[in-house]
């Protein structure tokens, strides 16, 4: 079926589909480390890419290929690099296009592990990095040096929640010859489309709302076209961040539900977002589905809602955060975001808790943040918790 002009949620379910012998109606799981050639000519072939055959499964798999078509199609991209974590994904990003020399800048609040490995490992390679504030454009502008060769961001960025304009961004790689790379975690095609912005390349830690049920870790690089694709899946394979195939099954089946349950999450993240708005002990309250919100408009514009990770502060502080932890009951209390049950995290006491107060500043963590992933649990409950929550801090 050509799925070209299909809707988003027809794609969820058929994008990527395979017809095998049996005529299964999902894609089967291929648990096969390795695929048998039917001649030594056959496998000649493979190797030589006469034939698409399959060879071993750190190169290719069916079951993993599904999953990185079904994903490419979601982005409007060329195709998918599936990987074994959404690290796995950005680590071999950077490899493939940054040689020692090389300067790449980033959003300064990206995911924690993202500007780790480049200060701590890529640096010993001498590829330079520069954490800016990507949401301001000007400050992109000022750190591009004569050998910047990658603009990387992440929007809207955690846990500060501050959106980068992903169109300007790409009129300015454009200019000073930039892979412009997007993580689309917190977003999914769903609501974002990075490509169609002007992105070179997108990626996402799977683990996330692209899966959505706590229950694996995994990652995928899409890009737009052909030549970065081949660069980018080389280096993936050379270095074996792939995804297993079973990995890439809990995945398949995620996904497809990919659009109601983010319609469910964001429903209830906009009630949530109201009713914390409100409340006497939130001293502040960032979430881009709110007009308080400083980049409203640009939200608005670049993402087709505003998702369901909601920040906000709370009146004491430190103190007042883990009281609030301990009080919650609904809400798991625990790292990570997207799934189908709300998360609930107090970084400054938590993920947090061993970085300076420099750096806690730099990145916008404030001792009173609390980071609240809604799930689909019924809107009332969840918000019923926070308040008998809030009452004992
Ligand atoms: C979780 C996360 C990652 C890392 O993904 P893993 O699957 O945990 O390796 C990268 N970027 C963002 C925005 C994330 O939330």
């Amino acid at each position: 079926m050509n799925l070209e002009d299909a809707g988003f949620s027809t794609k969820l379910i058929h994008a990527g589909e395979i017809e095998d012998q049996f005529g299964s109606a999902t894609v089967p799981i291929y648990q096969t480390s390795t695929f048998r050639f039917k001649s030594a000519q056959h496998g000649a072939d493979c190797f030589s890419g006469a034939s698409d055959g399959y060879i071993y499964t750190r190169i290719a798999n069916p079951t993993i290929r599904a999953l990185e078509q079904n994903i490419a199609a979601l982005e409007n991209g060329f195709g998918g690099i599936a990987t074994s974590s959404g690290m796995a994904a950005i680590t071999s990003v950077y490899m493939a296009l940054l040689n020692g020399g090389d300067h790449i800048i980033s959003t300064a609040a990206v995911y924690g592990p993202a500007r780790g490995v480049l200060e701590q490992d890529f640096a010993r390679f001498q590829v330079e990095a520069s954490f800016v504030n990507t949401a301001d454009i000007e400050e992109i502008k000022k750190a591009i040096q004569p050998n910047s060769k990658v603009l990387y961001i992440e929007t809207p960025a955690n846990p500060t929640m501050e959106i980068t304009d992903i169109a300007a961004c790409a009129v300015i790689a454009k200019e000073h010859g930039l892979v412009l790379v997007v993580d689309n975690t917190f977003c999914t095609p769903y609501l974002q489309k990075p490509l169609d912005l002007g992105a070179d390349v997108v990626l996402h830690s799977v683990t996330k709302f692209i899966n959505g049920h706590a229950d694996i870790v995994g990652g995928i690089i899409i890009t737009k076209e052909s030549v970065l694709y081949k660069k980018i899946r080389h280096c993936m394979v050379y270095m074996g961040c792939n995804m297993d195939p079973h990995q890439a099954y809990m995945v398949l089946r995620g996904v497809k539900t990919l659009s109601v349950r983010i319609d469910r999450n964001q429903d209830n993240a906009i009630k949530v977002a109201a009713f914390l708005e409100t409340h006497p002990k939130v001293s502040w309250i960032k979430y881009p589905g709110l007009a308080s919100h400083p980049q409203f408009e640009l939200a608005k514009r670049q993402m087709s809602g505003p998702g369901s990770i909601i920040s906000f502060g709370l009146k004491g502080g430190l103190e007042a955060g883990r009281k609030l932890m301990d009080n919650v009951h609904l809400a798991v209390l625990a790292v990570s975001l997207g799934g189908v049950e709300s998360l609930i995290q107090h970084p400054a006491s938590m993920t947090h808790a061993g970085i300076s107060v420099e750096d806690k500043q730099e990145a916008g963590i404030t001792d009173d943040l609390v980071r609240f992933s809604v799930g689909i649990e019924n809107a009332e409950n969840i918000i019923n918790d926070l308040r008998q929550a809030l009452e004992k801090v």
